[in-house]
């Protein structure tokens, strides 16, 4: 059984314009233990796949359709307290963008723990969960007595990968965890999920819109495109063999150190409107592939290792072209 099964997910925001369907049919699986980058440009509807995951998406937002299987439980059919309850902090948690600023200055760093540790009911020693989840951040025990101002942005961020994994969740959803935050603290930060993901043995979803950045953690990758997943596969088949047009755009657009391809690449065009989107491909008016029939829905064909949302890998089109 797979740790999470996301299924014909769409998770829309009702606007006077009509909905904004932020996220359209995605369809997932991680393994145990297994753990995933999502990335795609802003507005691609990444982080609202997050909160849609995570139960905490506001109004006018909402999941209209899909099931959100962890271990095999459908966390769509919980009411909001029974997910509270059971689920958040304790099975599933997730850092939220641009968390570290949210810190409440006016309390420590141990009483927002503490604030956590009372929510859950915890009946053991607090003191040693804090220095504990302080620990595995790699913060020494004093800073529990710290107010957020007196922390650097990349202790805030450690901080709230604390709160996070406090309950010691299986799974960790972490929406662009490193932004805001230096070069050599962003990698920092990833070398944290990532031992965090091996000790603690969790899953971690890495929502970034930094290609590059992910190939640090995940082994799955999932390419988010106006509001769609489309394309996921092994992260070393995505970064060696990329299928979809817009995936390859992306991995060319990655600047390289030593190329000697001087050229910085970029994709051309803008992505459509989430408002009364059409059910061809997104990518249409960006892909040189684009054909007529990219104007239909575009279904799912799979891949060595996932699957990709583009009429290029039909078989019938595919036999027909001789490859
Ligand atoms: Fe391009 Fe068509 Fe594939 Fe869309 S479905 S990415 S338009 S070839």
């Amino acid at each position: 059984m797979s740790k999470l099964a996301v299924s014909g997910l769409k998770a829309y925001y009702f606007t006077e314009r009509g909905p904004l369907k932020a996220v359209d049919g995605v369809n997932l699986e991680l393994a145990d233990r297994e753990s995933i980058g999502i990335v795609g440009e802003s507005g691609s509807g990444k982080s609202s796949l997050g909160t849609a995951l995570m139960h905490s998406m506001q109004a006018p937002g909402k999941v209209v359709e899909g099931s959100i299987l962890l271990d095999g439980v459908d966390l769509n059919n919980m009411t909001p307290s029974e997910f509270s309850r059971k689920i958040r902090w304790k099975k599933m948690a997730m850092v939220f963008q641009g968390a570290m600023n949210a810190l409440d200055p006016v309390y420590t760093v141990e009483s927002q723990l503490l604030e956590i540790l009372k929510e859950h009911g915890y009946s053991g020693d607090t003191e040693e969960k804090i220095k504990n989840a302080l620990d595995s951040v790699g913060l020494d025990a004093s800073v529990a007595k710290k107010y957020p101002h007196e922390l650097s942005g990349g202790m805030k961020q450690r901080i709230v990968i604390a709160m996070a994994i406090l309950m010691e969740p299986d799974l960790l959803i972490a929406d662009e965890p490193t932004t805001a935050l230096d070069v050599i603290m962003q990698k920092k930060i990833i070398e944290l999920l990532k031992s965090l993901r091996d000790e603690r043995k969790m899953n971690i979803v890495l929502i970034t819109h930094d290609l590059a950045l992910v190939s640090l953690i995940a082994d799955k990758i999932g390419i988010m495109y106006a509001g769609q997943l489309v394309e996921v596969g092994a992260a070393g088949d995505i970064y060696k063999t990329p299928k979809h047009p817009y995936t390859k755009d992306l991995i060319k657009a990655i600047p390289r150190l030593h190329s000697t391809d001087k050229k910085i690449h970029f994709i051309p065009g803008r992505p459509p409107s989430l408002i009364n989107i059409t059910d061809g491909c997104r990518f249409y008016d960006r892909c040189s592939y684009a054909m007529d029939i990219c104007k239909k829905t575009v279904p799912e064909f799979p891949t060595a290792s996932g699957y990709v949302r583009c009429w290029l890998y039909d078989p019938n089109i595919q036999k027909e072209k001789g490859e």
